[in-house]
């Protein structure tokens, strides 16, 4: 326990399960509770699970959650958990959380949350945390943690200010400014402007997608229309992210303007706060040109009963398998191919893209810049804004964090000042 301010990252998150502590006076707030997402390499994947009974001994014997005092078995009364949003990388492990430890997450994400956890994808603490308000604040004088909104690819998303006496830090959270609530994120960046440190999300840093333009939320739904207009027969498949209900309800009222009526599997249709469930495959296959359907990864073997005609195409939209990464994704290519399904990838990432992060730093202008939720924090590079590439599981001490700012800004006559925060950890990267 400490008087002082202290950061540190339990988990950099590369790419996935990001967690960091902030600290003074005893009082300790932990941001973000989620989980690795990594299929295929992760050691809980590809269908292994924690063994009944024993999850959370489990996960913590091999690293999957962090081992905290005073959250799991009881509550320490000094520390709170606050959530981004509600992806499982940042809310996969809140199941574990002691009833008493308090939790707090953003208002605008209660709906999903009440639904996902209704449908049986996410188990959840009891009771289930504190809905915050939009720019309110948590806390007091010691310790207090404001929620800003930024835009990300589900709803109820947020970036945070975290102010102590002897640091103001600002993280990002997971956001964008391509999808369709850009001013949230350019609010974020005008409330951050200044932050001491910014902990700035870099997914995409490093990593363009090969020879592809990236789209825009906009230009997603703008080609789904375009794709509907070309298909006048055949069965229109789309896998798209469920807990996107922005773009579900795009897609459906596309769907529906051009003479079709759009259905999903049930959870993913109680995910998305859509109504059109699929009951009777039999019915799409008889009317294949009457209808979409919502049809993720578990759903691929309902091919069989809706046989496809020619014509027929598969959308993916951000659903799961999200990428070749992904084991599952040549077992999916192979029931496409199976059922002569053409593929069309029309997905727009819930993540800024890297000239983006470029901006969000350039607007908030910190003292320091942390990237982290990446592969290549190292990538990110913003000239006049010294940057730490941080160790994990070392406590950074305010002041530290100040000099180190002071120190490389005044050395950054050339590019890019940096500092390594040691071992980059070669083998933790994924
Ligand atoms: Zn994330």
């Amino acid at each position: 326990m400490s008087s002082a301010t202290t950061l540190t990252f339990l988990s950099l998150g590369n790419p996935t399960g990001l967690k960091f502590i902030v600290e003074h006076g005893g009082l300790r707030a932990i941001f973000d509770f989620g989980r690795e997402h990594a299929p295929g390499r992760a050691l809980f994947s590809l269908g292994l699970v924690p063994r009944p009974g024993r999850e959370l001994a489990d996960e913590l014997a091999v690293g999957i959650a962090p081992k905290l005092s005073g959250v799991y078995d009881a509550w320490d009364g000094r520390t709170a958990v606050f959530l981004s949003h509600l992806h499982l990388d940042h809310s996969g492990l809140v199941h574990h959380l002691h009833p008493d430890v308090p939790l707090y997450y953003p208002a605008a994400m209660e709906p999903l949350r009440a639904a996902v956890e209704g449908s049986g994808y996410l188990p959840w603490r009891r009771p289930p945390g504190t809905q915050v308000a939009d720019g309110a604040t948590v806390g007091g004088g010691e310790l207090s943690v404001q929620f800003l909104a930024v835009d990300h690819d589900l709803p109820g998303a947020s970036g945070f200010l975290v102010r102590t006496p002897e640091l103001a830090l600002a993280f990002t959270g997971d956001h964008r400014w391509h999808g369709s609530h850009p001013e949230l994120t350019a609010a974020f960046a005008q409330a951050a402007r200044g932050a001491d440190v910014l902990v700035q999300e870099g997914v995409t840093l490093g990593a363009p997608p090969p020879g592809a333009t990236p789209l825009s939320e906009h230009q997603v739904w703008a080609g789904f229309e375009r794709l509907l207009l070309e298909r006048t027969s055949g069965l229109v498949i789309v896998n798209a992210y469920p807990m996107n209900r922005e773009r579900v309800a795009a897609f459906a009222a596309a769907c529906e303007r051009h003479g079709r009526r759009f259905l999903m599997e049930a959870q993913a249709a109680q995910i998305a706060g859509y109504p059109g469930v699929l009951t009777d495959p039999g019915g799409v296959a008889a009317d294949p040109a009457g209808h979409c359907l919502q049809l993720g990864f578990g759903g691929l073997p309902s091919l069989i009963d809706l046989q496809p005609p020619p014509g027929s195409v598969y959308v993916h939209s951000d659903g799961a398998p999200m990428g070749p990464f992904d084991p599952a994704w040549t077992v999916m290519e192979a029931w496409l191919a199976r059922f002569g399904l053409e593929f069309v990838g029309l997905g727009s990432t819930g993540h800024s893209w890297p000239e983006d992060i470029v901006r969000m730093v350039q607007a908030v202008r910190p003292g320091l810049v942390v990237p982290v939720h990446s592969r290549s924090p190292e990538a990110l590079e913003v000239p006049g804004v010294p940057r730490l590439l941080a160790e994990p599981q070392r406590p950074y001490a305010a002041a530290e964090l100040k000099a180190l700012a002071r120190q490389l800004f005044a050395r950054a006559a050339g590019p890019t000042p940096s500092a390594h925060g040691g071992d980059p950890a070669p083998s933790g990267r994924t």
